[in-house]
């Protein structure tokens, strides 16, 4: 399948190369859908095998992006960027820099900040030639570290997902599973254990569990029992593709509801939480907080506001579960209409001539042109 292809395919706007052989920069920007606003979305950097895989990581990635910020209701389109090279032998100061000279180019179509393989360090190498950056440290005026905004903001879509499925916004004694402790389980735990939900948790990293049995005071299991446990909700924080044939066999809670990307292993495998009457919180919009994070940061960092548009969420998933039952369809197929409907009503808006002069209008008014 050639390129335009596959942008086709997905309905991507643009797809960029970037080249410097002395720096060993080999980079792809996908921009996937500009209609709300400037594309969003981290760098990547992986050994891709091929470049091939590397483009359609790129156009994969770049539109959940776009679905991402239009459910969180952000004025923000979807893009992503991966650089090819392992992030362990291959990472220098002129490849970050290079890259970031790149994106300048780009004049703010294209915003970009850490992802898997990269790191505030290096997103600060591409901060010293690029405004066009975000997600950088509290030193350099950013937001820091998400991951206690994006537990903030699962925190208000598990209520929105308890008043759905048990008819109150209160945790007192809820059963929530947490599948990883990282940065964003710890912080949900905690927050969590707060509210009186009753926890039950498991990381593949010993040290992890050990310290949040310790300092949070919940139970811990092994991680392959996670599934098995009595719970009302669960709460994937580790991997994606957590939802799949096997697991669904085992699964005996009421509600899913996680940061964790992609936890469905397949789209179908929503239909089938529906047909189990599993409430789903379709995950790129329960773990927006994260991305409103750093929306936040391009206007000036504030955690305070960080928080209060993560409450949105809450409101958000009311939104997907309404159209899930207006249109009996599952969740994640809601959210997907969601973002859709408001693309299109917003492309529709933009119609709308405002009066604003366009600097062609404006020389010509002036009488400058010479033309
Ligand atoms: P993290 O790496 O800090 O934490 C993940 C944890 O999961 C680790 O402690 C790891 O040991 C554990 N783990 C891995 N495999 C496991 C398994 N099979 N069972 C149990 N535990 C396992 O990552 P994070 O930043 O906390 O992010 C967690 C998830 O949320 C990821 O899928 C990430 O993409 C997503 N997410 C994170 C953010 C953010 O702000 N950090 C925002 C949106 C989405």
């Amino acid at each position: 399948m050639s390129c335009f292809e596959k942008m086709d395919g997905l309905g991507h706007e643009e797809l960029i190369f970037c080249r410097m052989r002395e720096a060993g920069l080999r980079a792809i920007i996908a921009i996937h859908d500009t209609t709300l606003g400037p594309s969003l979305g981290g760098t990547r950097m992986w050994p891709y095998p091929s470049e091939g895989e590397a483009i359609t990581d790129a156009l994969r990635l770049a539109r959940g992006m776009t679905y991402k910020a239009a459910a969180a209701g952000l004025n923000m389109g979807g893009g992503k960027a991966v650089i090819m090279g392992d992030p362990k032998k291959d990472k220098s100061e002129a490849l970050f820099r290079a890259f970031g000279r790149f994106i300048e180019t780009l004049k703010g179509r294209f915003i970009t900040g850490e992802d898997v393989g990269v790191d505030v360090n290096d997103v600060e190498y591409m901060f010293m030639e690029t405004r066009y950056v975000t997600g950088l440290s509290r030193a350099h005026g950013g937001g820091g570290d998400p991951a206690p905004v994006t537990a903030f903001g699962v925190l208000q879509g598990i209520r929105a997902c308890t008043e759905e499925r048990l008819n109150t916004p209160e945790l007192k004694n809820v059963g929530v599973a947490v599948q990883g402790l990282g940065n964003v389980g710890f912080h949900l735990a905690k927050l969590l254990k707060n509210e009186g939900a009753r926890i039950v948790a498991c990381d593949t990293d010993p040290e992890k569990a050990r310290y949040a049995k310790a300092t949070l005071d919940i139970e811990v299991v092994k991680p392959e029992e996670i599934y098995d446990v009595e719970a009302d909700i669960f709460a994937p924080c580790a991997l994606g593709a957590v939802v799949n044939d096997k697991t669904l066999e085992r699964m005996k809670f009421k509600v899913i509801a996680g940061a964790a990307n992609n936890q469905l292993e397949e789209d179908r495998h929503g239909l089938e939480l529906y047909r189990r009457n599993i409430l789903y919180a379709p995950d790129y919009v329960i773990n927006a907080g994260g991305m409103v994070n750093v929306y936040v940061e391009l206007e000036g960092y504030d955690r305070e506001r960080a928080m209060r548009m993560s409450r949105g969420i809450y409101y958000n998933l009311r939104k997907v579960f309404q159209i899930a039952k207006r249109e009996r369809i599952s969740t994640n197929l809601a959210a997907d209409k969601l973002v859709e409907e408001r693309i299109a009503t917003m492309h529709h808006l933009k119609g709308i001539y405002t009066g604003q002069q366009s600097s062609r209008f404006h020389w010509e008014h002036r009488g400058g042109s010479s033309h």
